[in-house]
């Protein structure tokens, strides 16, 4: 009989919780990956670089465990029936995996460990993710926190217990996983994908990086921050390292971190965001224009306001943004055009190598005013005194359009000053304000 270890977004042997428990049960490990089709059936970019980014991780893990004398068994299909199969193929004990809080994995998890309880066969979860989830941080009434700073604090005070940022020593038993010969992967274009070839973000903090973090973090054209965010996402770093490394040199990267853990029990808590309302109900009154056109050219980055069009073509090109530009240019969509923020939840979602649920949902809601800790409806943001301020040499402007001081770039697609007074006027309407 054997344990097999079930990878999503974790995708690690090194302090990986799972992985670790798994290890230790006593039977010899299979680790497990699944292209789940539910998730890759509607990409509709064939070239998603996130498909690209797992499927080359992938094969960096298969090599570490072929050193080891083990395998990575890679499948392709809907979980159920991938399940029932391997449950066919395979003698298995016991299922081990990490958490995953978003609700169609959640929907997902429950169906698999219905359908291994029917054979007897435990489904043991972990929390790996995150150093805080779910009801693990209460207020003293023992409810969510829904505000940043007192979650925040409350945060550190736990944490100052190191039991919840030690690192699980997965090393010391490596010589459980299950010994087979190393089976191909399958490849990108077997699975209707392909590569771009283009280098993802390193993994690799940088000691300079976090010393410097506070006082370059808002700067785009420096780099200041640690670009971690697509291997946090697909756990190629474990999140314990990084909260103890954040501790000993950056409170200020530190609380990014916790931002993180934040909008994770946010979206465990109040489920309803992740179902496309607003967090505050009051803000689902306001009466969007939605102008095809207008959203459009906000995607393509042809508004006339340099640092949208800069943000928007650094994500369009190499799906990443800045997050100071992300601010912007989601305040810029939501207030200067009035277009509903689920529209550009949905396209950031669509091309954000980092995407994650909970974190960009939190990041739309807060710029719309309708999330948590939500900016007050009437802070709006100056696109151009924004840049003035955070890119006065113009660095990321022009390193984004090449065209900018020429007769090529389009004039402002809006007057930033009637623009303000319409949103607040469509802000104000909705929520019974004078
Ligand atoms: P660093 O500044 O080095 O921060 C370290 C890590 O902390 C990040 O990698 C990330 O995991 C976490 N983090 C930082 N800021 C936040 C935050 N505000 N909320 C949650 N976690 C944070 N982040 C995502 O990971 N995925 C998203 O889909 C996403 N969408 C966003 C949408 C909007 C509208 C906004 C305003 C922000 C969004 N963010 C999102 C948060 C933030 O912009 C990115 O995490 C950050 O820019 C990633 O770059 P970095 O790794 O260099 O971050």
């Amino acid at each position: 009989k054997i344990a097999l270890f079930w990878f999503r977004r974790d995708l690690r042997l090194q302090d990986n919780a799972g992985l670790y428990h798994a290890l230790r049960s006593g039977y010899p490990v299979l680790p497990f990956f699944l292209f789940d089709r539910h998730i890759l059936d509607p990409l509709e970019d064939k070239r998603d670089r996130r498909l690209e980014f797992i499927h080359q991780v992938l094969g960096e893990l298969q090599e570490e465990l072929k050193e080891k004398g083990s395998t990575l068994l890679v499948k392709y299909g809907y979980p159920e029936g991938t399940w029932q199969q391997l449950l066919e193929d395979y003698a298995i004990a016991e299922v081990y995996t990490n958490h995953d809080y978003e609700p169609y994995a959640q929907e997902r998890d429950k169906k698999i460990e219905a359908l291994l309880r029917e054979r007897g066969i435990a489904f043991k979860t972990y929390k790996d993710q995150v150093i805080f989830e779910k009801d693990e941080i209460l207020t003293t009434q023992h409810k969510p926190y829904t505000v940043f700073t007192p979650y925040s604090r409350a945060w550190k005070q736990k944490a100052k217990d190191p039991f919840y940022v030690k690192s699980y020593p997965t090393e010391k038993y490596f010589r459980h996983f299950l010994s087979a010969t190393s089976e191909p992967l399958p490849t990108l274009e077997a699975l209707g994908f392909e590569a771009s070839g283009e280098p993802f973000p390193k993994k690799v903090l940088r000691r300079e990086m976090l010393e410097k973090y506070h006082d370059l973090r808002n700067y785009p054209a420096a780099p200041g921050t640690s670009r971690l965010s697509v291997h946090l996402r697909f756990g190629t770093v474990s999140i314990r390292e990084l909260a103890r490394k954040g501790e000993a040199h950056s409170s200020t990267w530190l609380n990014e971190l916790i931002w993180r853990d934040f909008y994770q029990q946010i979206l465990w808590n109040f489920p309803h965001v992740g179902e496309g309302k607003a967090f505050r109900p009051e803000y689902d009154r306001i009466r969007w224009r939605n102008h095809e056109e207008e959203f459009q050219k906000w995607c393509e980055g042809r508004t006339g306001f340099p640092i949208v069009d800069a943000g928007m073509r650094q994500l369009n090109a190499t799906g990443y943004m800045h997050n100071r530009v992300r601010m912007i240019t989601a305040s810029f969509l939501i207030k200067d055009l009035l277009v509903d923020w689920r529209w550009g939840e949905a396209y950031f979602a669509a091309k954000l190598l980092d995407y994650d649920l909970a974190a960009n949902n939190g990041g739309w809601q807060w710029a719309a005013g309708s999330g948590t800790d939500a900016a007050p409806y009437f802070r709006i943001f100056n696109p151009t005194s924004q840049a003035q301020k955070f890119d006065p040499q113009q660095k990321y402007l022009r390193d984004w359009i090449p065209e900018l001081n020429s007769l090529d770039y389009p004039p402002p697609m809006v007057d930033h000053a009637q623009a303000r007074e319409r949103c607040l006027k469509a802000y104000k309407a909705a929520l019974g304000k004078e």
